[in-house]
């Protein structure tokens, strides 16, 4: 079965864990190591057994805990090359398993087909992906000043969408903690969604094949669930399911292929790592530091 857990979202950490039953990702690791491991555990899988880290950019609130997770655990990371050069200039120089994808390739973890493709962000190569396994399929978009349009065509077949809800644009306006350089760098077109700017995207891509919506990175000081899911059905997103992640708490496990969307509980089993082979991806390859 192919599903979806939020581990935890938000302006201070985004992790999510995607997977079939033979694979297990994570997109992101924005979180403390601890942090992530207590997550994973809290819904069947051991760290140890992911088969990948997806990185879609190299903000803190994506990577905090990656070191950790390419350290003790020895997880795969997967990252486009300028977001590989970007984090090994630091601690994570010694990752030994780290694979890259050209952005808007695709390529496949097992039995999990991604396809990657550009989102603009103020970070040196932000990538937002849709997954497809066992015939259901998942956008996920997060962190973007607008959508451009080949986004919105790489998201408009999926079965569910996780799309930022960053801010409500009236409570950061109202904000005093930020400067007016920040709030003008998140109102940018790359900076984050706004409610507004998220629900006027889903309902762009209504009608089609969608039938779930989770709204994801809401900032902390700057928005709500209730205003960012009001927002949704203000723009006529209805007939789908919404969900708003939390920063704090894990998610519902989504199951999403299958005739009608439902959220599952059960146990996913994790599956020990075999050999580094098994997870090398296709459509990717090996960063070698030492070849120039
Ligand atoms: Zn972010
Ligand atoms: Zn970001």
């Amino acid at each position: 079965m192919f599903s979806l857990t939020i581990l935890g979202s938000g302006s201070a950490g985004n992790c999510s864990l995607i997977a079939t039953s033979q694979c297990r990702l994570l997109v992101d690791a924005g979180f403390s190591g601890r942090q992530i491991a207590h997550r994973l555990e809290s819904v069947g899988v051991r760290p140890e057994s992911l088969d990948g880290i997806l990185i879609t950019h190299e903000h803190a609130d994506h990577i905090a805990g990656l070191e950790v997770f390419c350290r003790r655990f020895c997880v795969p990371v997967y990252s486009n090359p300028l977001t590989a050069e970007t984090l090994r200039r630091g601690k994570l120089a010694e990752c030994p398993n780290w694979n890259l994808f050209a952005t808007g390739a695709a390529f496949s973890v097992k039995d999990i087909e991604i396809q990657s493709f550009y989102v603009p962000h103020d970070a040196v190569d932000p990538t937002a992906f849709v997954f497809t396994a066992d015939g259901g399929s998942i956008g996920f978009l997060t962190d973007l000043g607008y959508a451009p349009k080949l986004a919105l065509e790489r998201i408009r077949e999926v079965d569910t969408l996780v799309v930022e809800t960053n801010h409500d644009e009236r409570l950061l306006q109202e904000d005093h903690r930020r400067p007016w350089s920040v709030k003008q760098r998140i109102l940018s077109r790359h900076g984050h969604l706004s409610n507004e700017a998220a629900a006027k995207l889903v309902s762009s891509v209504a009608g089609h094949r969608l039938r779930r919506v989770v709204l994801g990175h809401l900032s902390r000081d700057c928005n709500r669930s209730d205003l960012a899911l009001g927002t949704m059905q203000r723009f006529g997103v209805l007939g789908i399911e919404l969900f708003c992640a939390e920063q704090n708490n894990v998610s519902p496990t989504f199951a999403v292929s299958g005739p009608a969307p439902s959220m599952i509980h059960q146990e996913i089993n994790p599956i020990r790592c075999q050999s580094d082979n098994d997870h090398r991806a296709q459509g990717t390859f090996n960063f070698d530091w030492h070849v120039s």
